[in-house]
């Protein structure tokens, strides 16, 4: 059954914005056109939309208040973090009716259960602000992203955000022990819980993350901290082939288990972008190998984890799977490899335009997948330069094609449609999925129809139905 298109609700009256106003009084209101500018217009410049209001609710009974008042009236609310989102889910539409409403002044962290391994944050709370909450209590939050001083905790979760260190503790979902959410009418369920179990029904805590702002708005959540390593060790190494390099993965999984942390990978073509654009870091080791990965050990002794590191790529080079391989000896030369590695994303706007997918495979599928992926970039648009690199060890492909040089920018972005649509078939055909951790929002709402089963999408629709029978939430985004 075909999803009904969107359409805008209703605008609000100037009675409802005065009203809005009062709920979070003037220090929560932005109504200045350049105010609101910065909520109104995400990161890589894909979307810039236009609001009736910006809310700064700072307590939940403002958050159920504010959400009481449009679901009364079907006004849309855009719930909005740290606005790092990559597929525009946290930007309103063009047509000027909706209501953002930006958790950045509820940012709190309520308290700390250090021999418990627990916080409670505040949504509006940065990652970077709950990592070193819980460093300071001498454990880690070990969801990490290139993002995390911007991005919030509300955001990481509704978009059940992935980042580096997935391959050891799993992505934010396996973070969250509950979650305080307010409802579309108003409600408040606390779920605030630090149990380990609860098996109370269905979990609407899971439901929850990773709904996009589409369900309810999370006001805070009750996180789960692990033990801190003792011990990093840091490798930057190449490969003479994606099939050499994912041998390397299945062995160092094998042989480190819980120890790996991290596992990314980078194309040749990544690489030299890197060398070029990355003014604070240098590649250490040749330019022209077909592949290089990043990979992290961290142990929770001292002394184990780089001997173990140093004799894996010993193997590895003994089998030449690996060609080339630095270990970083210091924690600043450490920081320097992943410098370059966090600075993929964003070194490409110095290419000209770029067309991204953030995309999962089978871990045994991705080289077979690049390969036959060039393939068709070429056919949409000969020239066109692959710039695949991501989280190798959770099967997360960032592939990201840069246009050709010398192309005008936006005849090539142009293409970004026809693209995006060859390379998820290719996708689908893999038993692959078209966002890994990057959410649906906005940009792949389209094709999560087109891909996703009638069967699923009509769970979907009933789902959010239930929890926001008039619409009011993030309209027009994920469904
Ligand atoms: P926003 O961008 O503000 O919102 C994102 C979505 O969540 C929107 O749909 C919004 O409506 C909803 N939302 C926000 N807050 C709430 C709330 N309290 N309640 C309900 N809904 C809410 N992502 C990864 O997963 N892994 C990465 O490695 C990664 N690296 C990145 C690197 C860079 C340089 C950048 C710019 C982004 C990266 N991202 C990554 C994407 C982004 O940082 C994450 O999606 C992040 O989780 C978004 O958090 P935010 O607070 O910025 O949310």
């Amino acid at each position: 059954m075909p999803l009904p298109a969107y359409h805008p609700l209703m605008p609000p009256s100037a009675a409802l914005l005065d009203q809005l106003a009062a709920v979070t009084g003037p220090a929560g209101v932005v109504r200045d056109a350049a105010d609101q500018a910065p909520y109104l217009k995400e990161w890589r410049d894909r979307y810039t939309g236009m609001a009736a209001l910006v809310l700064r609710p700072n307590t939940t009974a403002q958050v159920s208040e504010i959400l009481r008042l449009c679901n009364a009236a079907r006004v849309g609310v855009v719930p909005q973090g740290g606005n790092t989102g990559l597929v525009g889910g946290q930007i309103p539409f063009e047509s000027g009716t909706e209501i953002v409403l930006s958790t950045t002044r509820l940012n709190r962290i309520r308290s700390v259960d250090r021999s418990g391994g627990s916080l409670i944050a505040e949504a509006g709370a940065t990652l970077a602000a709950v990592q070193n909450t819980a460093s300071d209590a001498g454990l880690l939050f070990p969801l990490s992203m290139a993002s995390e001083g911007s991005c919030t905790i509300g955001g990481n979760l509704a978009t059940n955000a992935g980042g580096i260190a997935v391959v050891a503790y799993g992505t934010a979902r396996r973070q969250v022990l509950g979650l305080e959410v307010v409802l579309a009418d108003g409600r408040v369920i606390d779920g605030l819980t630090a149990l380990e179990k609860d098996n109370t029904g269905y979990d609407l805590k899971d439901l929850m993350i990773g709904s996009e702002g589409t369900l309810g708005v999370i006001t805070a959540a009750a996180l789960r901290l692990v033990p801190r390593p003792v011990e990093t060790a840091t490798a930057f190494v190449s490969c003479p082939s994606m099939d050499a390099l994912s041998k390397v993965f299945t062995e160092t999984k094998a042989r480190a288990g819980t120890l790996l942390t991290a596992f990314e990978f980078m194309s040749a073509r990544a690489v030299e972008f890197a060398a070029q654009h990355v003014k604070t870091a240098r590649v250490p080791l040749p330019l022209g190998s077909p592949v290089y990965a990043l990979i992290e050990l961290s142990a929770p002794v001292a002394g184990m984890a780089q001997p173990m590191l140093e004799s894996l790529l010993s193997e590895a080079s003994d089998t030449e799977r690996v060609s080339g391989a630095v270990i970083a000896a210091t924690g600043t030369q450490s920081a320097e490899l992943w410098r370059l590695r966090e600075q993929m994303s964003e070194i490409q706007k110095f290419e000209g335009g770029s067309i991204k997918h953030d995309i999962a495979l089978p871990i045994s599928e991705i080289p077979r997948f690049l390969t036959d992926a060039e393939a068709i970039v070429a056919r949409v648009c000969p020239g066109a330069r692959p710039v695949p690199f991501g989280h190798f060890g959770d099967g997360n492909i960032h592939y990201n094609v840069s246009q050709p040089p010398g192309m005008d920018r936006q005849v090539y972005l142009a293409l970004w449609d026809p693209m995006s649509r060859a390379v998820h078939d290719l996708v689908d055909a893999r038993g692959g999925s078209i966002s890994a951790e990057h959410g649906i929002g906005r940009m792949k709402r389209d094709e999560l129809r087109r891909l996703k089963s009638p069967a699923e999408l009509d769970l979907m629709r009933g789902i959010k139905a239930a929890f926001d029978p008039n619409g009011i939430l993030n309209p027009g985004k994920l469904l």
